[in-house]
Formats: C-alpha cells, sequence, structure tokens
C-alpha cells in the first residue's frame, strides 16, 4: 500500500521511527503550529509548567505523531502512548495518568475513538489534573477522587469535526497540519536520503516527492521501494530517470496519484456520471471502507483540484477529466 495510512509491518515501523526528526527545528513545514509552539514551550519550560493541552488533526501520514515527540522532547519530559480505540475502559486511561511523572506528555492518536465512559473521565483529568473513578461494584461501589500531576495530552485525530465539542473546547492549542509543499517534501526526502546512505541526484529527489501525495509518510516511503529498484536497476544511484522508472513500475502516476486514487477518481467519473455520488455509495462501488475514503483518499484529491465535495455528494472536476484524457459528460458537470 502505497497511501498514507499506518505503517504497514514491524519493520517499517522501526525505519520510520529512525527517520522522524526529533527536535522542532529539524521538523519540516508546518511554519504555523511550529511557530507557535516555538513560544508556548518555551513560555511553559520558564514557568516550569505543564504545556496545554493540543489537538492535532490531518490526514494521516502528515506528522502528528512525530510533532507530539518533539513536543516532550523539547519540553525535557516523557511521553506515553496510546489511541482512543486501546483505552476500552476507565481504568485503562486511570492506570495511564496516574503513572505520569509531573508535566509529562500523554499522546492519545485517533482520539475520536474513545468511547464515552472514557472521555468522561478524561474531562475533569485536563481540566483539574482529577481524577473521579468509580471502585467497585453494585452497594459497594464508591467514587474516589485523585490529584493527578500536572500533564499535557497531545491528541491526534484524522478529522477535527469527529470530536465531541466538550472534549475540543478542552484543548488550548488546536492545528490542523496541511498537505507539504514539493520543496518540502524534497528537503525531507533528501535529509532520509542520508540517514539511510542512499545516493541520490538533486532532481531525483525531487522527482519522488513531486510523487508523493504532499505526505512525508509517503514521500520515505517511496524512497525506500525506489532504492530496492535503483540497486538492482542502477548500482545504487537514484536520478531523476531512475525515480521515474521506479515509480511507474510501483503504479505512481506522473502527479502522484496511486491505484487507489485512480480507482476512486474514475468510479466517480465511469459509474457515476461524474457525481455527486453519495460517499456510501461510492465506497460500496470501489469495495473500499468510507473511513478511508474519507481520512486517506480524498483529502489529496480535493487539496489537488480533482475532486470536490458538495452537500449533494463527491463530484470529479475538469481538471479530473483532463488528467485521464476523458471526454465530459455531455450534460455537463452538474
Ligand atoms: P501521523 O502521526 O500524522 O500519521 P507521523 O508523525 O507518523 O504521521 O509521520 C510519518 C513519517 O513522516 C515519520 O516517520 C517522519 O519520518 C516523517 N515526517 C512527518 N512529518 C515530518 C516533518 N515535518 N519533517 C520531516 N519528516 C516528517
Amino acid at each position: 500500500r502505497l497511501i498514507a495510512s499506518a505503517p504497514v509491518s514491524l519493520q517499517e515501523e522501526e525505519l520510520e521511527r529512525a527517520l522522524r526528526p526529533k527536535h522542532l527545528n529539524e521538523y519540516v513545514g508546518q511554519e504555523k503550529i511550529r511557530g507557535q509552539l516555538q513560544i508556548f514551550i518555551e513560555a511553559a519550560r520558564r514557568r516550569r509548567e505543564a504545556l496545554d493541552h493540543v489537538l492535532l488533526f490531518g490526514p494521516p501520514g502528515l506528522g502528528k505523531t512525530t510533532l507530539a515527540h518533539i513536543i516532550a522532547r523539547e519540553m525535557g519530559v516523557s511521553l506515553r502512548q496510546t489511541s482512543g480505540p486501546v483505552l476500552e475502559r476507565p481504568g485503562d486511561l486511570a492506570a495511564l495518568l496516574t503513572n505520569l511523572e509531573p508535566n509529562d506528555v500523554l499522546f492519545i492518536d485517533e482520539i475520536h475513538r474513545l468511547s464515552p465512559v472514557v472521555e468522561e473521565i478524561l474531562y475533569p483529568a485536563l481540566e483539574d489534573y482529577q481524577l473521579d473513578i468509580m471502585i467497585g461494584e453494585g452497594p459497594a461501589a464508591r467514587s474516589v477522587k485523585l490529584d493527578l500531576p500536572p500533564f499535557t495530552l497531545v491528541g491526534a485525530t484524522t478529522r477535527a469535526g469527529m470530536l465531541t465539542n466538550p472534549l475540543r473546547d478542552r484543548f488550548g492549542i488546536i492545528s490542523r497540519l496541511e498537505f507539504y509543499s514539493v520543496e518540502e517534501l524534497t528537503k525531507i526526502v533528501t535529509r532520509s536520503a542520508g540517514l539511510l546512505n542512499v545516493e541520490i541526484s538533486p532532481d531525483g529527489a525531487v522527482e519522488i516527492a513531486r510523487r508523493s501525495r504532499g505526505t512525508p509518510r509517503i514521500v520515505n516511503r517511496l524512497l525506500r521501494r525506489v532504492r530496492d529498484f535503483a540497486e538492482v536497476k542502477a548500482d545504487g544511484y537514484i536520478t531523476r530517470p531512475v525515480a521515474d522508472a521506479a515509480l511507474i513500475m510501483l503504479d505512481v502516476d506522473l502527479i502522484g496519484l496511486d491505484v487507489m486514487d485512480r480507482k476512486l477518481l474514475l468510479a466517480v467519473m465511469e459509474k457515476f456520471g461524474g457525481g455527486p455520488v453519495g460517499v456510501d455509495n461510492l465506497a460500496a462501488a470501489i469495495s473500499e471502507e468510507r473511513g478511508t475514503i474519507e481520512d486517506v483518499l480524498e483529502p489529496y484529491l480535493i487539496q489537488q483540484g480533482y475532486m470536490k465535495r458538495t452537500p449533494r455528494g463527491r463530484m470529479a472536476t475538469v481538471i479530473a477529466y483532463r488528467h485521464f484524457g476523458m471526454a465530459l459528460p455531455k450534460n455537463g458537470l452538474s
């Protein structure tokens, strides 16, 4: 899978960790959140306080986890990592919270998938560093209040709209991560090549960057695949023609769309006359989950102008028809 969803193997996860920038000044792009964090972290450090809770949202692979680790490191504290679906019962969260050291970072990935009962005990924890839990069952059950050390919650989600209002309101810093420019991805892939000891020419780096869907996870993923190709076919040196040949073999087209992207766009155009089509119908047509379409596939296609989200459903744009060399529907795009 080339699209940006989570690492697919343990080996990949390890490589990702190795390529992760460790300090804010190595973190490429995302100027706005970087600028804010620089100031807020410095201020919190001077006061010896925990940083405000941070909510990061945006498609997978844009650097949310990386940023959470950087925040902890810059604050000089430890990070505990978990995710919404893993925290099944209030006790799971309570165990994590009571084990934090003052000012530590708790990172909850997929925070929109917290169960309501767990979310409920998170509120007072975020607001007053207090834990309100029930101990025991039946008539013997009683509620206990525990003081927690001050801490910072960093929550990550693919879509801020999926969060309940009371949860969203408890974050002091809310930031949306943007897709990366070709220049930024070129920087990232050049740095990664250095870390992996891969020889790459400047225009080879640009070629991989251009075809990575604006996403650091994908640029690193493609680099590794192109490296394999280069080792077998080109003495390990990645030039632009080598990158291009490898990417064609990987079915990544000239603008970086992969098989799934094309399947989605072609379905809108060929099966639904260009749309509008509801996302559930679209999901059924390409045998993909609705969530994958919404979180992983369409954000980039929409950002690049190949697809539109309208109140009546998804539509292909003129740019999409042009990209595939297809004629527009006779009665136009409604
Ligand atoms: P997310 O949590 O949003 O899915 P990650 O933080 O896991 O994304 O990022 C995926 C990979 O992309 C990381 O391993 C890291 O090497 C790289 N990466 C992400 N953001 C940046 C960045 N701003 N600069 C450099 N590399 C980045």
